[in-house]
């Protein structure tokens, strides 16, 4: 059997909610993370294991902003002017708070469409988990997310799919 995928529970959130706007070719990115071959392997299989991680991930790896397991890049925050400026601080924020809505924990393994209908079913209003982000731009990602659920829990895997969320 295949490793667990480590993952931050926002990176596989946001990878569904790219799926959700109707993405399903995932290009490497200029920063070298790996967004690509972990969606692609979850797109393949979505009973995929997954196991919950709040510092790099399996994405992270082989990221050039991955410098000993810490992140060094930095958000835009003249949307979010609230938000800590260290990616690593927002990230680590926005996982603590998709844990606490999912019941969750690091360590916790689940598969790829577990996660999903956990998400599916707990997620409510998330505009409190991005609250530093403006309500309207929330609200369409909530839409995505919502749709990239919908997706995944009813395929049975898409084999060859092959850019995507940021990392
Ligand atoms: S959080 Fe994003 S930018 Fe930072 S190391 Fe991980 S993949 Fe790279």
């Amino acid at each position: 059997m295949a490793d667990a995928i480590r993952i931050k529970p926002h990176h596989f959130i946001d990878i569904l909610t790219s799926l959700g706007t109707g993405r399903r070719d995932f290009q490497p990115h200029p920063y070298g993370h790996a967004v690509h071959t972990v969606s692609e392997r979850i797109l393949a299989d979505p009973d995929t294991l997954l196991e919950m991680e709040l510092g790099a991930d399996d994405i992270c790896a082989p990221c050039s902003h991955n410098i000993q397991g810490l992140c060094d890049d930095v958000i835009d925050t003249s949307f979010r002017p609230l938000a800590p400026p260290g990616k690593r601080e927002w990230n680590l924020l926005l996982d603590r708070r998709w844990c606490e809505r999912l019941g969750l924990a690091p360590g916790d393994r689940l598969t790829a469409r577990r996660f999903a209908r956990l998400a599916g079913d707990r997620m409510g209003d998330i505009t409190d988990i991005y609250r530093e982000i403006p309500a309207d731009r929330t609200r369409l990602r909530a839409s995505n997310l919502r749709k990239g659920i919908d997706w995944i829990l009813n395929t049975d895997g898409a084999p060859g799919c092959s850019g995507g969320p940021k990392g």
